[in-house]
């Protein structure tokens, strides 16, 4: 399946806007020019893009506050965002709201630039697809089925009752079956306050998950522990629960 991303491109400037549309269509995204903030909100409503490029001078509204807008829409809080500053108090704003390190880059940029970043941030943000607001994600495979706008994951047909660490580990094992994940990648992957976190503490959600999934099929083990790295999603499970 050929699926081009589609990447917001909000900014109010003509001549900049072209040059990043273009660099990200030269590269195979789908870029949607808002020169608006209201245009952006409509856009995102219509559909949440894989990645939102966000101009912080826009005419109509900050894009401080066009970030929060966004985030609350249905699906929101999922798509990476990426912020264009042109001053360093505005980096010092991005910066303050903690969303990672590829959250802003300052004008003046090198296109070149711009897609590595986005590329760079679409790599390590673990999307299935840019997946309409009601929209079910595919099911990753028969055994599982993943809803990411519901935060839901389903097993052999039954939800899951997740908590939140327990839903983002499982959420990452299952998109890709057979993957090793370590502990630290766990951690980094779905516990956004490292400092907080040990390792011992994705063995325990492990193993309330494990415990979880053995209540909805007994003689299955999906979760594989690969000796002293770490966890991976079985691949040879059955299609059907017996
Ligand atoms: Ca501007």
């Amino acid at each position: 399946m050929l699926h081009k991303p589609r990447i917001l491109v909000i900014e109010d400037e003509s001549g900049i806007a072209d040059t990043i549309q273009y660099v990200l269509a030269t590269d195979g995204f789908a870029p949607v020019w808002c020169a608006t903030a209201q245009q952006a909100l409509q856009e995102f409503a219509a559909e949440p893009p894989a990645l939102a490029i966000l101009d912080v001078g826009l005419p109509d509204l900050n894009g401080f506050e066009l970030f929060k807008r966004l985030q609350a829409l249905p699906g929101g809080a999922a798509v990476p965002m990426l912020f264009l500053t042109a001053r360093s108090d505005e980096i010092d704003r991005v910066v303050g709201l903690e969303l990672g390190a590829d959250d802003y880059i300052a004008k003046p940029f090198s296109p070149r630039e711009l897609v590595a970043r986005v590329r760079g941030i679409l790599r390590r943000t673990v999307r299935t697809t840019a997946a309409g607001p009601r929209e079910t994600v595919p099911a990753v495979s028969v055994v599982f089925s993943l809803d990411e706008e519901r935060r839901q994951i389903r097993f052999y047909g039954q939800a899951l009752e997740l908590s939140r660490y327990e839903y983002g580990i499982l959420r990452l094992l299952v998109q890709k079956p057979g993957r090793v994940y370590t502990r630290d990648e766990l951690l980094t992957k779905v516990w956004d306050d490292d400092a907080a976190s040990f390792d011992r503490t994705v063995d325990a959600h492990i193993k309330t998950l494990r415990a979880k999934l053995k209540a909805v099929a007994p003689h299955t083990e999906p979760i594989r522990t690969s000796r002293g790295s770490g966890y991976a999603l079985a691949e040879d499970l059955p299609q059907e629960q017996r």
